[in-house]
């Protein structure tokens, strides 16, 4: 059986409810212990990676406005920003360029994560464009592929979400950021094209469960930038769910020119049009992934 399709009998890939995950049972404690396990006490953030090795398929898009719909819910939620085209730290109105400090520093020189948190919409963990740079950098460090899941270990229970984007690709930076997850959402843009390189994602990921991460699972699959009037978008989501079957979320993305208004802005859809149907599709998506909606 394939990693992206999903027992009839499994449970739910998701807990059913934000207060489950909220009131989940802290991890045992004992001592000495890792330093990824030293927090105590209360409940720890569901970590999600937004993942697809393909640029310009709303993985950014999808983080923020997934991350701002569970904090309009009540939600305390950190974004990640771990591309080092910044895109997700620009679109909350931070230019990256003017920061001291970003997540190049907490990968690899170890700094607090604390440390580059700006508060906005969400609060945002920042990148620049040092973080091109980091991959090379951090590929002679003993545990290079943990040292975002040690980064997180402090702020865990700050957070009831911690949303990370990733850059298009597959090396060590998404390595680390699917290593420290508990769950990856793919968006998918709804080409034939784009769905081939979902064997490639899921590959990567069982390679991590395998030897890093044994709790990570692939919560679902978005189709995003879908064009509703073409019959190749159609043709395109039904491959995917003959597929993918129920991994893909009932939630569709549709193209509207306001995802590329919010952004210049500095904000998400969500706050940019409130009432539009963009800001809509993300709060049914919330719902899914929280385990409200129906799949
Ligand atoms: P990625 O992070 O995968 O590279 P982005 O989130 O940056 O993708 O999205 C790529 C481009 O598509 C951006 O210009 C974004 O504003 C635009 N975009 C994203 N989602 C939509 C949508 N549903 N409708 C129209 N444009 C979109
Ligand atoms: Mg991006």
């Amino acid at each position: 059986m394939g990693l992206f399709e999903r027992k009839s009998s499994s449970p739910p890939a998701f807990p059913p409810s934000p207060s489950s995950v909220i009131n989940a049972p802290a991890a045992p404690q004992g001592s000495p212990q890792p330093e990824s396990q030293v927090n105590s006490g209360g409940p720890k953030a569901m970590v999600i990676s937004f993942a697809n090795q393909k640029g310009g398929v709303a993985k950014t898009t999808t983080t923020l406005n997934l991350a701002v719909a569970f904090a309009e819910k009540g939600n305390r939620v950190l974004c990640v920003d771990l591309d080092p085209q910044s895109n997700l730290t620009m679109s909350q109105g931070i230019d990256p360029d003017s920061l001291d400090v970003s997540m190049y520093d907490v990968l690899v020189n170890r700094i607090s994560i604390r440390e580059v948190i700006r508060k906005r919409e969400i609060d945002v963990a920042c990148s620049s464009i040092d973080l091109a740079g980091a991959e090379i950098a951090m590929s002679t460090q003993i545990g290079r592929e943990r040292s975002l899941q040690k980064a997180f270990a402090p702020i865990l229970e700050d957070y009831d979400f911690i949303c990370i984007d990733t850059p298009p690709s597959l090396g060590l930076i998404t390595i680390n950021a699917l290593t420290a997850s508990n769950k990856v959402i793919v968006p998918v843009q709804c080409e034939y094209l784009s769905m081939r390189g979902l064997i490639q994602l899921q590959n990567t990921v069982a390679m991590v469960k395998e030897d890093l991460n044994p709790d990570l699972e692939i919560e679902g699959i978005l189709p995003t930038l879908v064009d509703t009037r073409t019959v190749h978008a159609k043709e395109a989501i039904e491959i995917l769910e003959e597929n993918f079957g129920d991994r893909v979320f009932a939630s569709r993305i549709t193209k509207t020119v306001r995802f590329a208004e919010a952004p210049v802005k500095g904000m998400s859809v969500l706050k940019y049009d409130p009432d539009g149907k963009a800001a809509f599709a993300y709060r049914r998506l919330a719902e899914e992934v929280l385990g409200h909606g129906s799949r």
